[in-house]
């Protein structure tokens, strides 16, 4: 699911998640295991002062496994709790009840001081378009749960999806948008498929993942397309349409097609394990 993002959406956007976050205690914000940074909205830290937070590396199983286990401590060591899940799989997900205990405990400690007890931690799932939010509902709430909100018939309103006797979860996830203002967060939301391939064209797009891939993963390329090396990008991708038979009028080269080949495999992690930004790179600013 892509959509365009204008003022008018983030406004709302914002607005439905301020509204949101009044009712809960805990947020859940799902960020792309391959980009954890890029895939952040920032303003989530402003609007979520003192809630409990949880940050989860979704997709995990998309990114290299030495870099997830990094951006785990590089989020611990900021304060949040953080786990790497792969919602469409299940993994990691079975864990994620203690962990969302855990998040909650000084809160859940608070509130047995006060004198407040068997109040269920209230949770919602945030995070930007596409990061896996509805996938990890129905992997945490199981296929059984039925939503009950918005059909005709019944009463429209917060609908809370019960986990156990101390957790409810909020049944719509909060939808934040994608960090398109920094261009490097956006060529990356655009690598991974986050944010619709317009800011760049798919050939120029493609390029700039062949320059990403032969700095970082160098041979990933050459081994999957079996392509000789090259400096130049473009002539790399000529040569990954000419080993895949991309062509058009029946002998030319479609470099668009390879071009588009390319970001799909990556998408889908046919490249293998790949993680486009470490906690290292963002040490220094
Ligand atoms: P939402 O827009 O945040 O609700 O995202 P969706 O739940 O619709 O997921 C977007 C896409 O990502 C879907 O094609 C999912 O199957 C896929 N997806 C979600 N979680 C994972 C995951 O952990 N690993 C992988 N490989 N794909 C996932």
């Amino acid at each position: 699911m892509h959509f365009q993002w204008y003022p008018g959406h983030m406004t709302k956007a914002r607005r439905m998640m301020q509204e949101n976050i009044k009712l809960i205690d805990l947020i859940i914000e799902l960020v792309d295991a391959r980009i954890p940074l890029s895939s952040r909205n920032p303003d989530i830290d402003e609007m979520g002062r003192n809630k409990a937070r949880l940050i989860l590396l979704n997709k995990a199983d998309l990114a290299a496994e030495k870099r997830n286990d990094e951006w785990v401590a590089y989020f611990r060591e900021k304060g949040y709790s953080a786990v790497k899940v792969n919602s469409k799989k299940g993994g990691g997900i079975k864990s994620i009840q203690s962990v969302i205990q855990e998040a909650c405990r000084e809160k859940m400690e608070r509130d047995r001081k006060k004198g407040i007890l068997n109040r269920p931690v209230r949770a919602m799932v945030a995070g930007i378009p596409n990061v896996g939010k509805s996938t990890f509902i129905n992997a945490l709430a199981g296929k059984a749960c039925a939503k009950t909100g918005n059909k005709p018939g019944v009463t429209k309103g917060k609908q809370w999806i019960r986990l156990n006797k101390s957790v409810e979860l909020l049944d719509t996830p909060g939808i934040l948008w994608p960090k398109f203002e920094d261009q490097q967060a956006a060529l990356k939301l655009a690598f991974i498929g986050s944010i619709k391939d317009e800011i760049l064209q798919t050939e120029e797009l493609a390029a700039e993942l062949v320059k990403y891939l032969d700095r970082e993963y160098a041979g990933v390329i050459g081994e999957k397309y079996g392509v000789e090396s090259s400096e130049d990008p473009y002539e790399r991708l000529r040569a990954i349409a000419e080993s895949r038979h991309c062509l058009v009028r029946g002998n030319e080269l479609d470099t668009e097609k390879a071009a588009a080949l390319l970001l799909d495999d990556f998408r889908n992690g046919r490249l293998g394990r790949i993680t486009l930004e470490s906690p290292e790179e963002f040490a220094e600013k």
